[in-house]
């Protein structure tokens, strides 16, 4: 009998582990909330636009296209766009867990369906972080996946003059597509130092034999940089941006390998706009509701098959480590795999591709870490939680007041992380804040709480894989006490609820 998969994310992820799942003679029901497949990396201008050419920017449109296709026309792949998966409900057998979701664009008479099916993959991706500095919050102060979104959707730019700060190679493909739209980008700012950089990505190039797509890729962005003049600068960030009720001028730090701004190496420079990245938060939410333990980093935990702790849970893609496209298809090719119920080990060439991917993963945690003097750019009037306007000092404060030092009597006494994003955007940034407050971590160990790198890797040997520690499926009382439980994965009206039936249909 086929099994049925049930797949949440139209990303590279999820849309690989379609492709794989109904290759191995599964059912694939494909649930995203996106209007098209493609996920963060293939956005593009809606049609109605009437723009023939994609812009340059963006990689793998063909593949994207190619998936596509199949998956929609294949008779045993049910593909749902604008459908939002708000809760994920485990059950006292242990079977796969049920799927709720809404169908339909919010705002408009939307239907509810309740799917369980034999397999669960989750490929919901990963978002922006940015660390908090003074001016952070002014207007004309964008994320860079905002950015880049921005320019890939609806051809808007940020702004004129642009200034681009962070860690990682996201920055490239954002300069890219803001010169591209005709903005002036003044530089890129690496916060890493270029040595450290340079000797994770030099080391054992032959490990890294199978990401030559990667290497074209870096080559275009670099071709660009210099095209347009852009200065990449390494060992540098934004450290504070100011102007009068909006973004007017960012002030730069060379900093120290620990980040620590070196002092007097500050200046100033114009700009109307600022995109930062300093890496990337995981969408873990339906994991956490399925049971899946979560690795020290807040990625999912999985194992070589990419099986999560939970029964019939997979999960693959950046909700499980930041990689970029192309080690997100791998990954979901292998849980497409796993999920359909074949053995991924079996197919050598997939195992190959899929050892590569998870050394990729490890260079690039490795090269592009957060450093714990990120937690001396916030000032005590800074705001972190911008739902609630909590400030740097209201939570200090807190902590000083309350009997322990854990977020939730900070969480009470502030609202930190009470609002309308429900600490997606600060709780890494609080929880790093708070372990810092206490204990100051090693000098040379990367900053607690930071996206980017994934907790089951081996961190004196960063390009070697440690085996998995071994882990078990994480009771419903725990998963309720972590920052990361989010009962609700995706806004509903209290209409909607009211609708349902008890059987959860509208
Ligand atoms: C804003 C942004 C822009 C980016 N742009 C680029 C770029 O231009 N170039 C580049 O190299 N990398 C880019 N990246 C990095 C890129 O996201 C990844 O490398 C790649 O897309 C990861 O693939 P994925 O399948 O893991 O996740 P994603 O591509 O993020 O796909 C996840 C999918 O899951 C869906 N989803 C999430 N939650 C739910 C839910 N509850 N219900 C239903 N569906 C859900 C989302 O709508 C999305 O379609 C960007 C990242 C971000 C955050």
């Amino acid at each position: 009998m086929s099994r049925h998969v049930v797949i949440i994310g139209g990303g590279p992820a999820g849309a690989a582990a379609a492709e794989s799942a109904l290759r191995h003679g599964a059912t694939v029901t494909l649930v995203d909330s996106n209007e098209a497949l493609g996920g963060q990396y293939n956005r593009r201008i809606p049609d109605a636009f009437g723009v023939r050419r994609p812009l340059s920017i963006g990689h793998g449109y063909t593949e994207t296209a190619r998936r596509a296709r199949l998956l929609i026309e294949h008779p045993r792949c049910e593909y749902l766009p604008l459908a939002s998966v708000y809760q994920i409900e485990r059950h006292p057998d242990g079977g796969c867990p049920t799927v709720r979701l809404l169908l339909g664009i919010e705002g408009d008479q939307r239907t509810h369906r309740v799917i369980r099916g034999d397999a669960l993959v989750l490929a919901t991706g990963a978002y922006d972080r940015v660390c908090p500095f003074p001016g952070w919050d002014l207007p004309g102060v964008y994320t860079a996946g905002a950015a880049q979104t921005l320019a890939k959707t609806q051809r808007v730019l940020i702004g004129k003059s642009v200034l681009l700060s962070g860690t990682g190679p996201f920055l490239l493909p954002v300069a890219q597509s803001l010169v591209d739209g005709g903005a002036h980008v003044h530089a890129v700012l690496e916060a890493n130092p270029g040595r450290r950089i340079l000797r994770h990505w030099a080391a054992r190039p032959w490990e890294l034999r199978h990401s030559a797509g990667k290497a074209a890729e870096l080559i275009e962005y670099v071709a660009c940089g210099v095209r347009h003049r852009i200065p990449l600068r390494t060992g540098r960030a934004v450290v504070a941006v100011a102007g009068d009720g909006k973004a007017e001028q960012a002030t730069i730090a060379q900093l120290d390998e620990h980040w620590t701004p070196i002092p007097g190496s500050e200046s100033t420079v114009s700009v109307d706009a600022v995109a930062v990245s300093h890496g990337f938060t995981p969408q873990h939410e339906l994991a956490v509701a399925a049971g899946a333990r979560l690795t020290a980093h807040g990625f999912v935990h999985v194992d070589s098959a990419q099986q999560t702790t939970a029964e019939n849970v997979w999960a693959a893609g950046e909700i499980t480590g930041i990689g970029g496209a192309q080690v997100a298809a791998v990954e979901g090719a292998v849980a497409g795999v796993a999920a359909a119920g074949a053995d991924p080990a079996a197919d050598r060439p997939l195992r190959a591709r899929h050892r590569t991917a998870e050394q990729f993963v490890a260079r690039l945690a490795a090269a592009h870490p957060i450093r714990p003097g990120v937690l001396g750019w916030s000032r005590p009037e800074t705001v972190l939680c911008r739902c609630e306007g909590t400030t740097r000092d209201d939570l200090t404060t807190a902590w000083a007041r309350a009997a322990g030092d854990s977020y939730r009597p900070a969480k009470l006494a502030t609202r930190a992380g009470l609002g309308p994003c429900q600490g997606r955007m600060c709780a890494a940034n609080i929880e790093a804040l708070r372990i810092g407050v206490s204990a100051h971590p090693a000098r040379d160990a990367p900053l607690a709480c930071q996206d980017g790198a994934r907790g089951d890797r081996n961190p004196q040997s960063p390009t070697t894989t440690a085996p998995p520690r071994a882990a078990s499926p994480m009771p419903q009382g725990l998963a309720a006490a972590t920052p990361a439980w989010r009962p609700l994965a995706a806004p509903i009206r209290l209409r909607e609820l009211a609708d349902l039936d008890h059987e959860g249909q509208s």
